[in-house]
């Protein structure tokens, strides 16, 4: 009671040291309208694309050779860029990722390993609609300036020569790994020079690649053909079009046979690695059709295991999708179940979200510890679960951000924190009923009191990138879902939100307009205290006064952010009563007032009873009648 006192006196008189200068909660303006931006044809005041949504079409034609002796791939490549913008281009900006590694990019200048006199991507014969053209590069973006301009509805080709050196020794979310006795592993991603997205937010958007933002880039179909060592196998972003001139006759039936199993089929089987002769080479040729990058794996090491899984698709009829892993023997024995976490996945998420759109999704082991692309994921995994999980969560990448294209670059949590979320959902399907409520022990907020950036911050920015990336997104959707909106609303609007907005890229007004819109519910103090600000909750009871046929309990919000208040009142007949005030309750005063009718003597009150809620002090949320004997 002495606690509750002194709460009480700082907050009658104002307490300057533990309180922020701006107070929304005791101002009011916590409830004030978002100042989103103003709704277009493009895009809606309901967060759905409008009738005059646009986004440019990018394809791409790629012939690439790894070169295994140097160590250097080179590439020849065409890029058909169709300006669907209404606007004239006079110039394009390009991403050269590769160039992040380098001495003098910002990630390397900040202190980050690069690898010493590291050269990145090197562009030769570049020609725009066969006219000789140049690029001007700036660490790892580069700007081609136009001979005239490129109107809106107008096709331009750009081709190109590049090569790079694989990095030996560093690795950013693809690399080399020869931890092999049968060979090395190769993963590639960010390999290609890849133009900017051109949008209706930001125009061309420029931000570079650091390393902790990840990708925002243009839909299209990329027709790749990669040249190996014959005995190398080859995963990548897209459907394998010319099995029969790489593939075994039995490994042909293999794969054929796989595409009809839920069981897992031995494509090629650890006593088949290094059988095959590698003096000559291969060309693996693949069609990825609507996507938003390529990558791809090859190693001479690798196990290949595939089966396939039934979905729904969004025309009712089923189709199956191929799930494959590959992986070197060392790792079979964690490896085994790979590809019944693929068809977990790919099933859990085509129901839950949207029908998975690709034909097939390979897991692979390498370098990169988990990351995610169009039908392929990099993954590693010491346990069974551990796999599982890091799985799971790759797959899961490919409904947040390669179906709904987020700008990573800039909204991190539209992927991570989106998918953290689902990922939830999946592991308890996969594994069954475990703790699961958000309790405290999952995500602490009185942990992150002092000084939180905005979780709607540029991740590159961010200091605490797992918390407000990952984790405190990830719980504040099942927060939304459990205790404010409920189940039922929030399926209903989250999956209105993925369908509105698959194979288009949304913003954050466009998601807070779509779950208000399909939700039917204010969420604006949810959204500003949440994800646009970072706000803190702090819900207190303060007093209880015992009545003739009830309590009086005043309630107290000491921080700047609001909530509902969940109250469950214990009578000394042993019944529980449980209440939910709304938010509205906080409208006016952030002290309220209510009676509650009971027929028997109040033992305890107490709020936030299952500890879901992100209060940051438990400690004044309980009230105990020392009067009544237990
Ligand atoms: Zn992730």
């Amino acid at each position: 009671m002495t606690r509750i006192f002194v709460l009480l006196l700082c907050f009658t008189y104002g307490c300057e040291s533990s309180q922020r200068t701006t107070n929304y909660a005791t101002n009011g303006s916590v409830f004030k309208q978002m100042l989103l931006p103003a709704p277009t044809s493009v895009r809606t005041g309901s967060g759905a694309p409008g009738n005059e949504y646009w986004q440019q079409e990018v394809d791409h034609d790629i012939v690439a050779e790894l070169d295994v002796e140097t160590n250097t791939l080179h590439a020849s490549q065409t890029v058909t860029y169709t300006n669907n913008s209404p606007d004239t281009l006079t110039y394009l900006w390009f991403q050269l990722e590769q160039n992040v590694l380098r001495g003098d990019s910002i990630r390397s200048r900040e202190g980050n390993a690069g690898e010493d006199g590291y050269a990145g991507m090197i562009i030769s014969d570049l020609q725009v609609d066969g006219k000789d053209a140049v690029l001007s590069g700036y660490g790892t973006l580069a700007r081609i300036d136009f001979d005239g301009e490129v109107g809106s509805g107008e096709v331009i080709t750009i081709t190109m020569d590049w090569e790079f050196p694989v990095s030996i020794d560093a690795s950013l979310r693809m690399g080399y790994d020869d931890a092999y006795e049968q060979g090395p592993v190769w993963e590639f991603a960010q390999w290609i020079p890849v133009p900017c997205v051109y949008d209706d937010v930001y125009g061309w958007n420029t931000l570079p690649y650091i390393g902790r933002g990840e990708f925002y880039t243009n839909f299209g179909d990329y027709t790749v053909a990669i040249t190996v060592p014959n005995d190398h196998l080859v995963f990548g972003s897209g459907e394998l079009s010319n099995p029969d001139e790489v593939l075994s006759v039995d490994e042909r039936e293999r794969l054929a046979e796989s595409m009809e199993s839920d069981d897992v089929i031995k494509v090629r089987s650890s006593d088949e690695v290094g059988t095959v002769q590698g003096d000559e080479t291969s060309t693996w040729k693949f069609d990825g059709k609507n996507i938003r990058t390529f990558a791809w794996a090859t190693s001479a090491s690798y196990i290949w295991d595939a089966a396939s899984v039934e979905i729904i698709d969004l025309d009712g009829k089923v189709r199956r999708v191929l799930c494959q892993a590959a992986y070197p023997a060392e790792t079979a024995e964690v490896w085994d179940e790979a590809v019944m976490y693929v068809q977990h996945a790919i099933k859990y998420y085509s129901d839950m979200l949207y029908p998975y759109p690709w034909p097939q999704m390979s897991v692979v082991r390498g370098r990169a510890g988990g990351m995610e692309y169009p039908m392929i994921v990099y993954c590693r995994g010491s346990s069974h679960e551990g796999l599982f999980n890091v799985t799971d969560h790759e797959v899961g990448h490919d409904w947040f951000p390669m179906l709904v294209n987020t700008d990573e670059r800039r909204h991190a949590w539209m992927d991570e924190g989106f998918n953290t979320f689902v990922n939830h959902y999946s592991l308890e399907s996969f594994y069954g009923e475990r703790e699961h409520k958000p309790d405290v022990s999952k995500y602490d907020a009185s942990k992150f009191k002092n000084g939180i950036t905005p979780i709607n911050t540029k991740p590159d920015l961010l200091r605490s990138r797992g918390h407000l990336s990952y984790r405190k997104p990830g719980y504040g959707l099942r927060f939304l879902r459990e205790e404010i909106l409920g189940e039922d609303r929030f399926d209903v609007a989250f999956k209105e939100y993925v369908h509105r907005w698959a194979f288009k890229s949304p913003r954050p007004a466009d998601f807070y307009r779509t779950m208000e819109d399909a939700s039917g519910t204010d969420l604006q103090w949810f959204f500003r205290g949440f994800f646009e600000e970072a706000l803190q909750l702090d819900q207190a009871v303060e007093s209880v006064q015992q009545q003739e046929d009830g309590v009086k309990v005043t309630f107290l919000n000491l921080a700047d952010w609001v909530c509902p208040v969940d109250v469950v009142i214990a009578c000394e007949d042993e019944t529980i009563h449980t209440y939910k005030l709304p938010v509205t309750v906080w409208a006016w005063s952030n002290k309220h007032t209510q009676e509650f009718q009971l027929d028997s003597q109040v033992v305890t009150v107490k709020i936030n009873p299952s500890n879901t809620y992100p209060d940051i002090d438990f400690s004044n949320n309980h009230w105990v009648n020392n009067n009544v004997k237990k």
